[in-house]
């Protein structure tokens, strides 16, 4: 291993970064079919119904095994996490457990017009909605054939939480060079009259590997420098606890997240592991190795207990699938899921 890496493997071992959130998807089909994250023409091997945990094992696994390893801080998350069945539910009963610390959701938005008071009900407070272009027709071109006509839905759906006190309120724009790359400022501007925070994120080589080749990513520092020169930049003083950097235009409401997985190596400051919908654990976004299978293991009967010491082993190495090689840990180069399948 280079000098370099274990370098970076001790500095993160004697930070002791605390793993504390889990993202779980509740579901890997989406109602949108965006570009960057599933492309159109590749077959995608959809989750049958029967191997999707249920309600019930996702609660027990949460109560039973994630809490008692110390995970406080929970994503739902997909696929398109609206279109799970109950979805209000698992948020009533994951708000209601006296150990969640936080309890958010991503979602495209699309049916989010009518659901979020409930959600909001339910306990849900923090909520990212994905929102790629403020053009009706570009951000048909992004999302794909079923989500035609989609933007006047999701701008509807992002008023409504507003209205219904959603806090933070984030928007998440991939930037695609040459398909919404010309919108940022507008996007950015958005911040400055509105309480709103719009995360940038460069685009990842995974779900859609040949568009990445074709189209490549913008660095986050090259869309601050764009910023800065139009409306000034300043780092905020609200920052979070995830990957983002955060600025803001001086004396907007908003802030900017900036999201650099491409231009940066943020493995230093990884705190979150994901639950995919049929209940596979992957201790890293960028890496495939080490994922366990935990729906398998709690229908085979193995207790709780037992499954708690299997996240406690895959707690330990994470470090060290951290710092493999970046895109590393993947099958031929290409990885085996998509973003949808996996969750973001
Ligand atoms: N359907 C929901 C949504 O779109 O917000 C949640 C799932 S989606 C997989 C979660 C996040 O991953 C979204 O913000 C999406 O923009 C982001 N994402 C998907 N594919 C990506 C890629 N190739 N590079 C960077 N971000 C990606
Ligand atoms: Fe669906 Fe979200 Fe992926 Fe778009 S980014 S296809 S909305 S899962």
């Amino acid at each position: 291993m280079p000098a370099f890496k274990i370098m970076r493997l001790r500095d993160y071992t004697l930070t002791m970064n605390k793993v504390d959130y889990l993202r779980i998807s509740l579901i890997d089909r989406c109602n949108f079919n965006c570009q960057y994250c599933m492309p159109s023409e590749q077959e995608i091997n959809y989750i049958l119904q029967q191997n999707l945990l249920t309600d019930s094992e996702l609660l027990t696994l949460i109560r039973e095994v994630f809490i008692p390893v110390g995970f406080r801080r929970f994503r739902l998350t997909g696929g398109e996490p609206l279109l799970r069945k109950g979805v209000v539910e698992i948020v009533k009963a994951l708000a209601s457990l006296p150990e969640t610390q936080d309890l958010s959701m991503t979602t495209n938005g699309f049916l989010l017009a009518n659901m979020a008071q409930s959600l909001y009900d339910a306990g849900l407070r923090r909520i990212n909605i994905s929102l790629d272009s403020l053009d009706p027709d570009t951000f048909d071109l992004i999302v794909g054939r079923r989500g035609r006509n989609g933007w006047a839905q999701v701008w509807q759906g992002i008023q409504e939480a507003y209205r219904v006190g959603f806090d933070p309120l984030k928007l998440n724009v991939v930037v695609i060079p040459g398909i919404n790359e010309g919108e940022i400022l507008d996007l950015a501007a958005l911040t400055i009259e509105r309480k709103w925070h719009v995360r940038f994120i460069e685009f990842m080589p995974i779900g859609n590997s040949q568009l990445f080749a074709e189209r490549g990513w913008v660095p986050s520092a090259e869309l601050r420098q764009r910023i800065r020169h139009k409306y000034g930049l300043v780092e905020s003083s609200v920052t979070g606890a995830g990957p983002a950097d955060v600025y803001q235009i001086p004396g907007a409401k908003g802030t900017l997240g900036f999201i650099s997985q491409m231009s940066e190596c943020f493995c230093d400051r990884c705190n979150r592991m994901r639950l995919s919908a049929d209940g596979w654990l992957r201790p890293c976004l960028l890496n495939e190795s080490g994922q366990i299978d935990l729906k398998t293991a709690l229908r085979a009967g193995i207790k709780p207990v037992e499954l708690q010491e299997k996240v406690r082993q895959l707690l330990a190495i994470k470090p060290e699938i951290n710092f493999k090689e970046r895109f590393n840990g993947t099958q031929g180069g290409t990885y085996t899921r998509t973003m949808s399948q996996i969750g973001g």
